[in-house]
């Protein structure tokens, strides 16, 4: 058994301190439901855990209707869905972070642990990237906001630097007539991961008649979550008819790259992906046309 030293910072600069002189050796533990399950594994071997739920930045979860919502690193995924500026105007957060693991999970985990942990098959990540979100990442130095479909690199990686801490996850504030949805197949009801999970969102047009623009992220069928940018080239200003969602669908499937696991062949997850990425389409706009 490896020892493994713990501090608890309770202020951002004494953070920063400690990854700017130990970051290599150091991991950063928030609900710990990812870390905690390799370190038992030994896939995971720090010298120090860095335990960021005390510090003040990291549990701010504020909503600002010019700026969007801010959701601290440390802000448990319960708080999150439970907030009515988040219920109201961000379901597709509230769909993916409804269903990650079960309540017991959802007590300790976090929207930052699950971006940070860059899982393929992570729930939260491709609502993330249809939301048009962004990373406040601070070193001792300074901080830079990164597009959240720039941040994950390959499975279990990202673009985050050894000395780096992710405060805040940005969002922004809904635009007129705009829905978004997350869904996901798996093979039972809950606790399991995703075999193709897709985030949608859509702006319409006044009328309700045509896309302004679309955004779609599938989950679980490449090395890091993917944005189907040729979804978005391909809708923006078309009709909504049946045609065009079945062309998103095929084009969906295109653009996955999708393994075979014991969850699913990669045949099996293209067809989910044609499949749910209309599926999800379809609440997005019903979703916009409430708005
Ligand atoms: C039983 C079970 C069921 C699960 N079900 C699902 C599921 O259905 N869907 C799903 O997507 N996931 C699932 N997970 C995975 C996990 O719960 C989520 O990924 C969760 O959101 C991770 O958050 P956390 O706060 O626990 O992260 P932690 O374990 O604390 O951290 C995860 C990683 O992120 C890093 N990190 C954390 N915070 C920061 C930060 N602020 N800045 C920089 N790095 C940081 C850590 O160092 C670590 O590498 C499940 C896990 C379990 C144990």
């Amino acid at each position: 058994m490896k020892y493994v030293d713990y501090e608890r910072p309770i202020n951002l600069k004494a953070a920063l301190e400690i990854l700017q002189n130990n970051g290599e050796t150091t991991k950063i533990l928030a609900g710990g439901t990812d870390i905690l399950t390799k370190l038992r594994i030994r896939r995971e071997l720090p010298d120090l855990l860095l335990d960021s739920k005390e510090i003040p930045e990291l549990n701010e979860l504020l909503y600002n209707p010019n700026s969007g919502l801010t959701v601290g690193g440390a802000v448990p995924l319960y708080k999150l869905y439970a907030h009515a500026d988040v219920k109201k105007y961000y379901q597709a957060i509230v769909d993916s972070t409804k269903i990650i693991g079960g309540i017991p999970i959802q007590g300790r985990a976090t929207l930052g642990g699950n971006l940070c942990n860059a899982a393929p098959s992570a729930d939260a990540i491709p609502a993330l990237i249809v939301l048009g979100a962004t990373a406040s990442i601070h070193n001792l130095n300074g901080s830079r906001e990164v597009s959240i479909s720039e941040f994950c690199t390959g499975p279990g990686s990202t673009i985050l630097k050894n000395n780096e801490i992710v405060v805040s996850i940005n969002i922004p504030a809904p635009k007129q007539n705009s829905g978004a949805h997350y869904m996901r197949f798996i093979p039972r009801n809950e606790m399991d991961i995703a075999v193709v999970g897709v985030g949608t969102s859509v702006k319409l047009n006044d009328e309700g008649s045509k896309f302004e623009d679309v955004q779609v992220s599938l989950a679980s069928v490449a090395p890091t979550p993917l944005h189907v940018t040729s979804i978005t080239d391909y809708l923006s200003g078309k009709e909504i008819n049946d045609e065009n969602i079945e062309k998103a669908g095929e084009l969906a499937k295109d653009a996955s790259k999708p393994i075979s696991d014991m969850r699913g062949t990669a045949e099996y997850r293209q067809h989910l992906c044609t499949v749910l990425t209309k599926r999800s389409l379809k609440q997005s706009i019903e979703r916009a046309k409430e708005n």
